[in-house]
């Protein structure tokens, strides 16, 4: 379903963040990319969903040529593709319920969510996302008076909200102490399972990537240096 082919990535700079990816992920696969920092892992995280463009090469999400996506496609197309980050980026100072309704309505200008207008649904939807990452309990809590942990739930349930195919998540537990991220990490691997969303997700924790993935790749100076199965991945790569 994700299929790179050739890529590149040169940023206006000249640094040569990719350098010839070729990479086929299938619907449903758990993929773990791992390296040090600098090494390009969030560059070709994000070029996914074009957060980032490629400078050359060939990348396709689902048959379609992400490169080419303008205007309604592209947002249409984004909207299929969930996003966490390290940072959790969530409104801090509105309930957890409105942060998870944003993703229903993304068209929607923050403060017509903050005041309430969306539909009954879109609240059954977001309230079904809390709960299928434990924290329903916690709807109508401010977002910062959860803990780091509950916050990332937060932003995970908010992905799912949009019923994604996809879920890229860029380092989601770097900033968590080590039981909490590995309590977010259990929740990442139910929903792949339970889901079947792919989940692409940077961690520079080798020993949580060899543990929740079913496949590694190692990049290096912008370079695939190692992709395949968890089980075979040595310390050294
Ligand atoms: P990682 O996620 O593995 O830490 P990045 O993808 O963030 O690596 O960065 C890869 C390389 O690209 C690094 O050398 C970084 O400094 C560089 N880089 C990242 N973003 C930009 C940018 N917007 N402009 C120029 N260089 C960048
Ligand atoms: P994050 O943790 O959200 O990936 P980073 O700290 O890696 O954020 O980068 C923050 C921003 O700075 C990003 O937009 C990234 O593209 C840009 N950036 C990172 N490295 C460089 C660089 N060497 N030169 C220019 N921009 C960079």
């Amino acid at each position: 379903m994700i299929k790179f082919d050739n890529v590149n990535k040169v940023y206006p700079n000249g640094l040569h963040a990719l350098k010839n990816i070729n990479l086929e992920i299938q619907q449903g696969e758990f993929v773990a990319i791992i390296g040090l920092s600098g090494a390009g892992k969030s560059t070709l995280l994000r070029t996914v969903n074009r957060m980032h463009d490629i400078t050359d090469g060939v990348l396709t999400v689902n048959g379609q040529e992400v490169n080419n996506l303008k205007g309604k496609e592209l947002r249409k197309f984004r909207r299929g593709i969930g996003m966490v980050f390290q940072s959790f980026n969530l409104v801090t100072r509105t309930s957890v319920v409105k942060n998870v309704l944003t993703s229903r309505v993304p068209d929607m200008p923050l403060w017509k969510s903050i005041i309430g207008l969306y539909s009954k649904e879109d609240k059954v939807v977001a309230l079904e996302a809390l709960d299928k990452v434990g924290i329903l309990d916690k709807a109508y809590v401010r977002a910062d008076q959860l803990s780091g942990g509950q916050q990332q739930r937060v932003a995970l349930a908010r992905t799912l909200a949009q019923n994604p195919e996809i879920i890229l998540a860029d380092e989601p537990v770097a900033a968590l102490d080590p039981i909490t991220a590995v309590q977010v990490m259990d929740d990442f691997k139910k929903i792949n399972q339970e889901l079947n969303m792919s989940v692409l997700i940077n961690i520079h924790h080798v020993d949580l990537a060899l543990k929740y993935a079913d496949r590694v790749i190692g990049i290096k100076a912008g370079e695939i240096v190692y992709d395949g199965p968890s089980s075979e991945v040595t310390h050294d790569v």
